[in-house]
């Protein structure tokens, strides 16, 4: 039965047969016992599936995957214990020293310096592009060595919206598949498969958890993109891999082979598997999600709203306000709604944003975003710290630009509380 995306937040994943818990168990077990050790022996073959160890799959862990997976409609998905250990694993599955991929500029702080820094490191370089080029200076990046590209559906912090159709087709046209970060949308508002995105990853320490319990990442594939037909460009997939026996995971998994590559193989040498506690409490967020999401975009507008009439505001981003340079692709890839995440400046100087951040009442200064608690972040003092000025820019992120996280809570409450800490200024 095709089920909508509200039964799946509440009833995807774990299906207990008779007499098992209702509610997912946690399954906090490294190993699983089996009767002989040809039992055992075939599941290292990949020959059966089955449990045998928690850094390659656990039951818990797999069961919020597959509900993770149907919510964005794709065919095999996996979690991670981290959203950079996600994109790390998305690009590093189909890239290696020697090869060349290509992001937006407009990045999380964290993948800028993933992609830039470390990934550079190990040989893997990766351009930077401004999704506002024209197509044909963006295209000018590929080259032959060019494995992926990659972007977010909404930009963290700056809230640029990504055009993933257009970059799909882009993709597709020189041979690879579109990575997209779809952390900030949340399948509830976009699913970026729909738009021809092949890969989506997730850092579910955001809304998907939605009460700041745990850290954890997803990675889940569309099986769309015809590795096979660009096999002389992923070879890790398209021919025998000698760690397992000389396996070729197309050959051998058809429309699973790019996860079951990220499990059997990244997961069992470099390991960052979630903790089924963990994956327990994402899957109670989860729940939720179809909820929460729509309430956090609702406060949004109304703040983004507030802030755009308030003279003390110097600008305000945010792709739900007409004035928005995003607002047009924002009706096109997220016609109910984008994010409770806004980015403004306040007239004044880099002190003034931080004297109005301190003087906010239940409005916390919080590392996180995307919480049911409303919060705030100055990016080029935290998150960012480690990026130049000019690499802030480069990144869409303003030196004065206030992030907040708009929550759950009443509306009013949250605009009176930004008034009292502006008027203290
Ligand atoms: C937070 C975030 C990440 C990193 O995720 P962690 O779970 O903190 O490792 C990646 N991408 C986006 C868009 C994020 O907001």
């Amino acid at each position: 039965m095709k089920k909508n995306l509200e039964t799946l937040c509440v009833q995807a994943g774990w299906k207990p047969k008779n007499g098992e818990p209702r509610v997912l168990p946690i399954y906090q077990s490294t190993t699983f016992k089996y009767e002989t050790s040809e039992m055992m022996a075939r599941l290292f073959d990949l020959k059966d599936e089955g449990y045998f160890y928690t850094r390659l799959a656990n039951p818990t862990n797999d069961a919020v995957a597959e509900k993770i997976t149907a919510l964005e409609g794709g065919v095999a998905g996996v979690l991670t214990s981290s959203g950079q250990a996600a994109n790390f694993y998305a690009v590093f599955n189909i890239c290696e020293a020697g090869d060349h991929f290509i992001t937006s500029n407009t990045i999380y702080g964290g993948t800028f310096n993933l992609f830039g820094v470390t990934m550079k490191k190990l040989g893997i370089e990766c351009t930077f592009v401004d999704p506002d080029w024209s197509d044909e200076q963006i295209e000018a990046a590929f080259r032959p060595n060019t494995k992926c590209f990659f972007g977010e559906t909404i930009s963290n912090p700056g809230g640029n919206v990504f055009d993933i159709e257009r970059f799909a087709k882009m993709a597709h046209r020189h041979g690879v598949p579109l990575i997209v970060d779809n952390t900030f949308a949340t399948p509830i508002n976009c699913r970026p498969f729909e738009w021809g995105c092949d890969i989506v990853t997730h850092s579910t320490t955001k809304y998907m958890d939605g009460h700041a319990t745990q850290v954890g990442g997803a990675i889940v594939d569309s099986g769309n993109f015809d590795w096979e037909a660009y096999a002389d460009k992923f070879p890790g997939l398209c021919t025998p891999d000698e760690s397992y026996h000389g396996l070729t995971y197309t050959k051998a998994f058809g429309k699973k082979a790019y996860i079951t590559k990220v499990v059997s193989q990244l997961m069992r040498d470099l390991g960052s598997i979630p903790s089924p506690q963990n994956c327990f409490l994402l899957n109670l967020g989860l729940e939720t999600l179809h909820l929460r999401v729509p309430r956090h975009c609702e406060n949004a507008q109304k703040v983004a709203e507030w802030l755009e009439k308030n003279p003390k505001v110097g600008w305000v981003n945010y792709c739900g306000l007409k004035s928005n340079k995003y607002y047009e692709l924002g009706q096109k890839y997220l016609p109910n709604g984008s994010c409770g995440v806004i980015a403004f400046g306040l007239k004044g100087t880099r002190d003034d944003a931080i004297r109005f951040m301190d003087n906010l009442d239940f409005i916390c200064i919080v590392t996180h975003v995307a919480d049911a608690r409303t919060c705030v972040l100055h990016p080029a003092s935290h998150t960012h710290r480690q990026m130049s000025d000019e690499q802030l820019l480069e990144a869409g992120v303003a030196p004065d630009l206030i992030r907040l996280s708009v929550g759950i809570e009443n509306v009013d409450d949250i605009i009176a509380d930004l008034e009292q800490a502006m008027e203290k200024m």
